[in-house]
């Protein structure tokens, strides 16, 4: 029995874990969870997993009422109860399924307790990818990538030498507006934004398709990830979202892997591998109905936050925390209504500009630069508003 740690319950990524572990009850029990500020559904939660013994929510003012009304399992808060949470003994696998740079901690954590992690949370590779590195080879802890690009990477690169590997080959769908032109995004609404042509997603994983700065994040991901030079890393716009990534070998061979978009195959894999077992209420591919797969090249114009990110790969230090800090405060400025879309790959560039470079940044350099992104994208979009 696999007993996990699943951050992040409440999320997208996180109740597509509780399906996936609600089907496999001999195999793996989620023994600990934090869920933020959604405790309407930590209730639903607690009914479906008796086996959770700590819970961390978002508030301290929400302990005292929840540890009344559950007194057999030991509640925290904030920031000091995740680190804690991952910080005990009692589990095997961590998965991180937090959105932001929250994250990061968390997966550090783990890995120091030597926990392998699943991970959904990306940011923790963008912003601080060199100290994982660096822990990583410290300790018995794996990572296990459940992002569906990575996930379809990770299957294709199985009983291959990595020396074999010639390039990676990230797909893409190019997001909510990928018919549309430069001129056209100006006047672009949330709604519009919102609206993910394959995958149902969290809005700031939605958001970041459409500018791509999810596709930067996930080059940099997938350097981390899988010991690749960005050099070798390439992108690729695929409309149906149907090849999930590829790898093309010295020998210039390529494997892909294909399915329907459904992130239960990826968290499963993560949880079951080297294993693959039998996913429930998912129908195949239904290659009948297929009649055409599209690809075409990125074009980094287009898409400026993709390049943006092969420069932060390549720059290291603190250069990930501010493009991460300062992406996500312009998308929740952006949900807001008081910037337009296009603002949000300016904040990121500016602050990328405006705040000091630290080279071997440190954990704190880190939560440093996070801080001082957000408080420069605060001030951009103060600007924007009046
Ligand atoms: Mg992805």
């Amino acid at each position: 029995m696999k007993r996990l740690l699943l951050l992040g319950a409440s999320g997208s990524i996180g109740l597509q874990t509780v399906d996936v572990v609600s089907h496999h009850r001999n195999e793996f029990c989620i023994i600990g969870l934090s869920v933020g500020y959604q405790i309407d559904k930590l209730h639903e939660l607690l009914k479906q997993l008796p086996e959770v013994k700590r819970v961390c929510v978002a508030e301290s003012e929400q302990l005292a009422s929840l540890q009344k009304l559950y007194p057999d399992i030991l509640f925290e808060a904030g920031e000091s109860g995740l680190a804690a949470l991952c910080a005990w003994n009692e589990y095997d696998m961590l998965v991180n399924a937090l959105v932001g740079f929250r994250g990061l901690i968390p997966t550090l954590t783990a890995i120091q307790y030597d926990k392998d992690v699943a991970l959904a949370n990306k940011e923790s590779l963008v912003v601080g990818g060199e100290l994982i590195k660096a822990e990583l080879e410290k300790h018995s802890s794996k990572l296990y990538p459940i992002d569906s690009e990575h996930s379809a990477i990770f299957q294709c690169l199985k009983g291959n030498e990595h020396r074999a590997v010639d390039k990676l080959i990230i797909t893409a769908s190019g997001g909510s507006f990928r018919d549309y032109t430069r001129e056209q995004l100006q006047h672009v609404s949330v709604k519009q934004a919102l609206s993910h042509p394959n995958w149902s997603m969290g809005s700031r994983i939605t958001i970041d398709s459409a500018t791509m700065m999810n596709k930067g994040f996930e080059v940099i991901e997938a350097h981390y990830l899988f010991d690749i030079p960005y050099s070798d890393i390439t992108t690729l716009i695929h409309r149906e979202s149907i090849v999930h990534s590829m790898v093309q070998f010295k020998d210039h061979a390529i494997l892909a892997q294909l399915g329907t978009p459904d992130m239960r195959i990826p968290i499963q894999y993560a949880l079951t591998y080297p294993l693959r077992e039998k996913i429930y209420d998912s129908e195949p591919l239904d290659f009948d109905n297929l009649s055409t797969l599209h690809f075409q090249p990125t074009d980094l114009k287009r898409y400026p936050l993709l390049k943006t990110a092969y420069e932060v790969g390549a720059r290291k230090g603190n250069s990930g925390a501010i493009m991460n800090g300062a992406d996500e405060a312009a998308v929740a400025h952006f949900l807001a209504g008081r910037i337009s879309f296009l603002d949000i790959e300016a904040a990121v560039q500016g602050a990328l500009e405006h705040i000091d470079y630290v080279a071997n940044a440190t954990l704190s350099d880190l939560i440093e630069a996070d801080r001082n992104a957000r408080t420069y994208v605060d001030a951009f979009a103060e600007r924007k508003h009046l």
